[in-house]
């Protein structure tokens, strides 16, 4: 009942910050490292998605424990790279938007396929959260520094999810993992409906 309720509240809090829930609604007007450390920690879509890597990584375990952090920055920058191409993906936001509800119920069910499929799943993930910037990046007057800043906050949200992920582990209230991964699942079937 607890964790329905903090759900539940963390599902209300999302839609209380809705006007930061999504990264990106169209107006992308930053530059240079800074900003680019700054964005993903300035929607939830990319905030819950970068920590839920580093959670489920450490539920996973043994390689994926190393292999889905660093994954996700490096397919992440070739997502750029193809937006920035002018290569055309569809459903990228929508995309984005389900990786926060797919990454936070494959937490939350303690899903533990092989790396064969968790990995290209977070590539696919990583593809669309960085596509989404690469289309963007033109525009921008520092793209390298941009885009540095932007792996670099991914990765220390990577981290972190990580270490929360491993402490929980170690305790034995290992279910703090998984209701966190229920949150992050709730916030984006929230977010997926505001899309
Ligand atoms: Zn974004």
């Amino acid at each position: 009942m607890r964790r329905i309720a903090s759900t539940a509240s963390l599902a209300l809090l999302a839609t209380a910050f809705s006007t930061a829930a999504f990264a990106h609604p169209g107006d992308h007007s930053h530059i240079g490292f800074a900003a680019g450390f700054a964005h993903p920690l300035s929607g939830l879509d990319h905030l819950l998605a970068m920590v839920a890597v580093g959670l489920w990584a450490s539920q996973l375990g043994g390689r994926a424990l190393w292999l889905l952090p660093l994954a996700f920055p490096a397919v992440m920058a070739a997502g750029a790279a193809i937006g920035f191409s002018g290569v055309t993906l569809p459903w990228v936001e929508i995309g984005i938007t389900a990786s926060v509800l797919v990454l936070g119920a494959a937490i939350a069910l303690t899903w533990r396929p092989s790396l064969a499929v968790s990995l290209p799943l977070i590539g696919l993930f990583a593809l669309l959260h960085g596509y989404a910037h690469g289309v963007e990046l033109p525009a921008q007057a520092s793209a390298l520094g941009y885009g540095a800043g932007f792996v670099a906050a991914t990765l220390a949200l990577h981290l972190v999810g990580l270490a929360i992920g491993l402490a929980a582990n170690r305790l034995p209230v290992r279910f703090a993992a998984r209701t966190a991964g229920g949150a992050i699942a709730a916030v984006g079937a929230v977010l997926l409906v505001t899309v």
